[in-house]
């Protein structure tokens, strides 16, 4: 017990750090003696820790308004300016990279198409974190690198467990970034992230149950219910893409070692294999061509069976949709996976809403978003060494 002592109140001390920390980045400009009726720390304590914040230039102190009546406190903010985050989004097809500050505005951005199998995607991420760096206005203020991952990732571990569109299989991402850089690196599932952010201030803020579902080179879902995003035993809850939607002769064996998956008719990846590109396929689509009009047609049932089983296992407001599928056909597709849904729930459960995003978002951005939750989160889960 002795031994841990030293530990337990240098934990605390960061603790209470973060907890003054937080509330200047969510209540800022706020004044010492706010934080510490808000905190219920002493007014030392807060002292000690606004100093060392303004010592590192992680605060700032803004001018008090003026006043007959004596002195205005100080009101203190985060110097958003000047901190910086770099986000990169790991897709199947390129790694796109940015350089944003604390205010969310960015920098710089870079872009790579994966040209081909060698180096892909490690070497093409390193190409494009060195090309940001090279834009940081002050390297000593970049907080870290936060990733958007197109599979299934620990983001506790920093670990991609299953993408087989990347090559990768229990991948130590994290550990691989940092040892290169000497910087806090974060990863999450990129559909994970997305419902994470429309969920705190998007398009699914309103809603407290609610599925999205990302229509891409593969077919990645997130599920949140009760206002928690369910991760599961394993980090696999909401793999939409594995769900069941052919049977009998007509299934096709998947890349996880089952049959009849939802990915096997309904993702990029799947009409590549059928000699499809999403250009030519989309074009021949809107062309009623024969063919191309039966591959849709399965595609779509497959989407609807899929969602309209979900909906009735877990009775949703909100169906977020997204992803290059969807921008690819828009209204073509949701409407025809409206139909589908209107015609097979239960009444029960018709008032779910589907929607979908103008465009599938840069997830560079939400991916520093990490960096920032990261640099203000309040490590409670450590309160229970
Ligand atoms: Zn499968």
């Amino acid at each position: 017990m002795q031994a841990n002592k030293p530990t337990s109140n240098k934990l605390l001390k960061s603790i209470n750090q973060q907890k003054v920390l937080r509330l200047i980045f969510t209540d800022g400009p706020i004044s010492r003696v706010e934080l510490a009726e808000k905190t219920g720390l002493t007014q030392q304590t807060i002292t000690n820790i606004v100093n060392r914040l303004l010592q590192d230039r992680i605060v700032l102190e803004m001018t008090p308004t003026t006043s007959s009546v004596g002195r205005k406190p100080v009101p203190l903010i985060v110097d958003g300016s000047s901190m910086y985050a770099i986000g990169i989004e790991v897709a199947v097809q390129y790694i796109r990279g940015s350089l944003m500050d604390f205010q969310n505005k960015r920098i710089f951005e870079v872009k790579r198409e994966k040209i081909d199998r060698e180096g892909y995607p490690l070497a093409y991420m390193i190409q494009v974190v060195d090309e940001l760096l090279q834009h940081v206005p002050d390297q000593s203020r970049l907080q870290g690198i936060g990733c958007s991952i197109q599979g299934l990732v620990d983001s506790k571990q920093g670990i991609v467990l299953y993408s087989p569109g990347l090559g990768y299989r229990d991948f130590p991402l994290r550990d691989r970034l940092e040892e290169k850089y000497g910087l806090p690196v974060l990863l999450d599932n990129d559909v994970n992230l997305l419902a994470l952010v429309e969920n705190l201030n998007g398009r699914l803020a309103a809603s407290q149950n609610n599925m999205t579902l990302k229509l891409d080179y593969g077919i990645g879902g997130a599920i949140v219910a009760n206002n928690q995003l369910c991760s599961g035993a394993n980090h696999v809850a909401g793999e939409f893409g594995h769900y069941k939607v052919v049977v009998g002769e007509q299934a096709v064996k998947c890349h996880c070692g089952g049959k009849g998956c939802l990915t096997t008719i309904a993702s990029i990846s799947s009409l590549r294999r059928s000699g499809w590109k999403l250009d030519d396929f989309r074009t021949r689509v809107l062309e009623q061509e024969p063919e191309a009009i039966t591959r849709f047609g399965s595609m779509i049932d497959g989407i609807g069976l899929a969602l309209s089983n979900m909906i009735t296992m877990l009775n949703p407001e909100h169906v977020l949709v997204t992803g290059a599928l969807v921008d690819a056909f828009r209204d073509t597709l949701i409407d025809a996976v409206k139909e589908r849904i209107a015609s097979s729930v239960p009444d029960t459960c018709k008032g779910v809403q589907i929607i979908c995003l103008p465009e599938t978002p840069n997830e560079s951005i939400s991916a520093a978003g990490l960096v920032m939750n990261d640099f203000f989160e309040v490590p409670l889960e450590q309160l229970s060494l």
